[in-house]
């Protein structure tokens, strides 16, 4: 049974974001369109995707860096588009995706773009994604995360002013993050609770604190204890019934 937990007021409540969307249902997978309409159904924070560029310039929600034997990023769209996901879900295009958020816009989507192989790629990839929300005018429906701290350059330079960008990868300071543009810090449970501190310099500095990817109760209810502001997790169902 789910623990509760009360959360002292004057603090926003911790929120839930299901990791490549809320795959836990039964008949859903990983980065799939099911996922997302699930978590829009659960009536979480957010859903996040993983998205990858294939070798003809297609964006693609998977998290690579392979779809079956095919490598995403060297790969054709019609070639991977040809392989289902193992619930014979097709390989969602990011477009695809964004037509879902539409449906339910209130419901965030956390975007991860994913490292690729040059910097020109990667600033490629950033402007893509950019004009595909823009075009659906879903400013305000999308977050972005990465690892590679270009993507997140990038980002902050091309990006509408206010946009949330956070960091994965876990090696900078919430002060460093700060200093750079970055809105939050996304790290690994691992990292945080070796630097619980980073949580307390990041609300002071206004970064918003996220941590990835807590799958068991004790993990939830220590990121919740915390205050920390978003929890990614595989089980949103769990998480959201312990926030109740
Ligand atoms: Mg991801």
């Amino acid at each position: 049974m789910a623990t509760c937990l009360l959360v002292a007021g004057g603090f926003a409540q911790t929120q839930v974001i299901a990791h490549r969307g809320y795959h836990a249902k039964e008949g859903s997978v990983r980065n799939s369109l099911s996922a997302l309409k699930n978590a829009q159904d659960l009536g979480v924070f957010g859903s996040e995707c993983d998205v990858n560029e294939t070798a003809d310039g297609y964006l693609v929600v998977v998290h690579g860096p392979n779809h079956g034997t095919y490598d995403i990023q060297s790969t054709d769209f019609l070639t991977l588009r040809k392989q289902m996901l193992e619930n014979g879900e097709v390989l969602p295009l990011l477009e695809e995706y964004l037509d879902m958020v539409a449906r339910k816009p209130q419901v965030k989507l956390i975007i991860e773009i994913k490292s690729h192989d040059t910097a020109d790629r990667e600033d490629r990839v950033v402007k893509k994604t950019l004009s595909a929300v823009k075009k659906r005018k879903l400013e305000k429906s999308v977050e972005y995360i990465a690892f590679h701290s270009h993507v997140c350059d990038e980002l902050v330079k091309e990006a509408p002013k206010g946009t949330k960008i956070a960091y994965l990868n876990g090696d900078y300071s919430p002060a460093y993050c700060k200093s750079l543009g970055y809105t939050g810090i996304d790290y690994q449970y691992g990292v945080m609770q070796k630097n619980p501190q980073w949580i307390g310099e990041a609300k002071r500095l206004g970064l918003t604190v996220n941590v990835w990817t807590v799958n068991d109760e004790e993990g939830l209810k220590w990121c919740i204890e915390q205050g920390v502001d978003y929890i990614t997790t595989d089980i949103p169902h769990v998480a959201k019934k312990m926030l109740k």
